[in-house]
């Protein structure tokens, strides 16, 4: 199929250039440990004391000196109990041994631990019948990590791991990138809310909970939903303002060159920095990214196409990038390769995004029926990423994905 001459539009690689490029305020804040999951540190954490803070047994079972062992089944009196959060009486004399637990300190003059399994335990007396060399299950003061490292860099995501080492060394208070704040708007006048009844000439709003959604997904924020303007000046006009606070704000709909289409016009009747209008993408060619500053502040913002599946391309590839770098992070690609399982035709002049269902390094290419079409969206998983005019692909041809979050 033949499509309107598309050379003098901007390439997906020219948008990225821009969008890495922009200047971004990310905003540190401090915030309690339990509430960091899924932001970036702004700072590196270093550990406060050793980990372990003393030589550690591994094992219940005994403390021993492995020269006491040498002999077969050798018999040592069972002299102290060690259990985990105690220290030892005394040191641990020759033929001596203590019974000690998984997580308790060492006793001075023991160099080995004989887990329970390996001995026999008679009243104060217990027959060892391994024979341990030094420093069997014993991790030594600040063997996992010592005390002054840094344990977590600045950047870092705070995933359950990491949250983990945050709170091993006690940083129960973190410095961190605040997730961006951001919020979604819809624009066109045959839109109804979900809530609603539709007219027969009406379009449900799903753009807005799928980009909450999204939003939600990639980058753990929670947009506010400003609902839907029409297709009015004033209204997207007042819409806009309101998003001005923001990191971010996602506009859909009314962004490429119909008559009622006045997006671009109200951002840049409100001083907006228009760096993109209309790329060489499918589906979303009419992507708009501009920024509007006001004082120190600059809210970044995204026009998407209102077809949903292009809103979403667009978000994913595009828009989320600069939400990673407002939120501290890197927006390096993470490209997944697979095999197709069956030919696809050769491409246009966009590069294209087509929705596909990807297993274990295969991947199935979905009949999809064009940017309105989010019911094959949602059956996938994938993006099978199609560069410019690329020729035909049989099947068994290697191709680049785009992860869909799910
Ligand atoms: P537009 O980009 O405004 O020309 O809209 C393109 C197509 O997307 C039209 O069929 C719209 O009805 C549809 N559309 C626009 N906004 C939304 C939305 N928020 N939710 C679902 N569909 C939408
Ligand atoms: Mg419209």
């Amino acid at each position: 199929m033949s499509e309107p001459d598309v050379s003098n539009l901007l390439t997906v690689a020219q948008a990225i250039e821009i969008i890495d490029h922009a200047d971004v305020h990310p905003r540190v804040i401090t915030a309690p440990l339990r509430d960091a999951l899924g932001l970036r540190l702004a700072r590196d954490i270093i550990a406060d004391r050793d980990a372990p803070p003393f030589d550690k047994s591994l094992m219940d079972g005994f403390a021993v000196r492995c020269a006491d062992t040498r002999a077969q089944n050798a018999q040592l009196n069972v002299v102290d109990e060690i259990a985990a959060g105690s220290s030892a009486s005394r040191a641990l004399g020759p033929g001596e041994a203590m019974a000690i637990m998984t997580g308790a300190p060492l006793p001075q003059g023991a160099d080995g631990v004989v887990p329970v399994e390996e001995a026999m335990r008679a009243g104060n007396s217990v027959v060892i019948s391994a024979n341990p060399v030094a420093g069997r299950y014993i991790t030594r003061k600040g063997g996992d990590c010592a005390a002054g490292s840094v344990v977590l860099t600045r950047g870092t995501k705070l995933g359950p791991a990491q949250i983990a080492v945050a709170a091993s060394v006690g940083a129960s208070q973190v410095e961190v990138f605040g997730a961006p704040r951001v919020a979604v708007l819809a624009t066109g006048d045959e839109l109804v809310d979900v809530s609603r009844p539709p007219g027969g000439a009406q379009i449900r709003n799903s753009n807005n909970l799928m980009l909450a959604a999204l939003l939600r997904r990639l980058h753990g924020c929670a947009a506010d939903d400003f609902g839907i303007a029409g297709d009015d000046h004033l209204a997207i006009e007042s819409g806009v303002l309101r998003g001005l606070e923001r990191d971010a704000l996602f506009i859909s709909g009314g962004m490429s060159m119909g008559t009622h289409d006045l997006v671009p016009r109200v951002l840049a009747s409100l001083g907006a920095v228009v760096l993109i209008t209309k790329l060489r993408i499918k589906p979303g060619k009419p992507f708009v990214y501009a920024y509007i500053d006001r004082g120190e502040h600059r809210c970044h913002v995204f026009g998407l196409p209102g077809n949903p599946v292009s809103g979403f391309a667009c978000t994913i590839r595009l828009a989320s990038r600069l939400l990673t770098r407002l939120a501290g992070g890197d927006p390096a690609d993470k490209w997944v390769h697979a095999t197709l399982d069956s030919p696809l035709p050769a491409n246009g002049p966009r590069e294209f995004y087509q929705p596909a269902s990807h297993n274990d390094g295969v991947v199935t290419p979905l009949q999809w029926k064009g940017s309105a079409d989010v019911f094959t969206l949602a059956k996938a998983n994938a993006m099978i990423v199609r560069t410019e005019n690329e020729p035909a692909l049989e099947a068994g041809a290697r191709v680049r994905l785009l992860e869909i979050p799910s």
